[in-house]
């Protein structure tokens, strides 16, 4: 299966693990986010101009179709960094799907500076590594000592942190994936991780 095709199906399938809850959370987060390009070709109009004004309807409901892009992309996210190998075995033992191999260009992402995996599409901009839990702090990534800024330990103890229980401080261990170390590239390749 290509890769494309994986993903598609994946994300789907994700979709329709969220909670009522969780797709909301989602569909209101669209309303505060910039609008990919990608993202609105694929939304119908009313999608759209809700974007626009910025206001979800007061009985937003996840489910209405017209957000279903908006869910699907936002579960696309989730693995658009994973390695082909894990997107074939999610296929299979998540959701059955009896694929041999997934084939393809794998992303080159960017490796955290905490746990090495490449899970940044950019350095520096507050977002968070699904891996270790690093806030990409641009502050705190030139000053590695300091342990100011967004995440309450430097850089250098985040390090040591998750080299020791596998997230950057004991408050992120619960928000890090479980599988992360097996869903992403590692910077220098993965010998000795499997
Ligand atoms: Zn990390």
């Amino acid at each position: 299966m290509n890769r494309e095709e994986a993903l598609t199906q994946i994300a789907w399938h994700a979709v329709k693990q969220l909670s009522r809850a969780e797709a909301t959370a989602i569909v209101y987060a669209f309303f505060k986010e910039p609008l990919k390009p990608s993202l609105r070709a694929r939304l119908n109009i009313t999608a759209i101009i809700q974007w626009e004004t910025h206001t979800p309807p007061e009985d937003l409901r996840p489910g209405n179709p017209i957000y279903r892009p908006v869910l699907i992309d936002r579960m696309r996210e989730k693995f658009i960094g994973a390695k082909n190998d894990y997107l074939a075995q999610y296929l299979r033992e998540k959701m059955g799907v009896p694929v041999e191999s997934v084939t393809g260009d794998e992303p080159d992402l960017l490796a955290c500076p905490v746990c090495g995996y490449k899970t940044f599409t950019e350095r520096g901009t507050w977002h968070i590594c699904p891996v270790c839990g690093w806030n990409s702090d641009p502050v705190q990534e030139a000053r590695p000592d300091e342990p100011v800024g967004a995440n309450g330990v430097s850089l250098r103890q985040a390090r040591e942190n998750f080299a020791a229980f596998g997230a950057i401080s004991r408050e992120k261990l619960s928000q890090v994936e479980a599988d992360g170390t097996q869903k992403y590239l590692r910077e220098g390749g993965d010998a000795g991780e499997n």
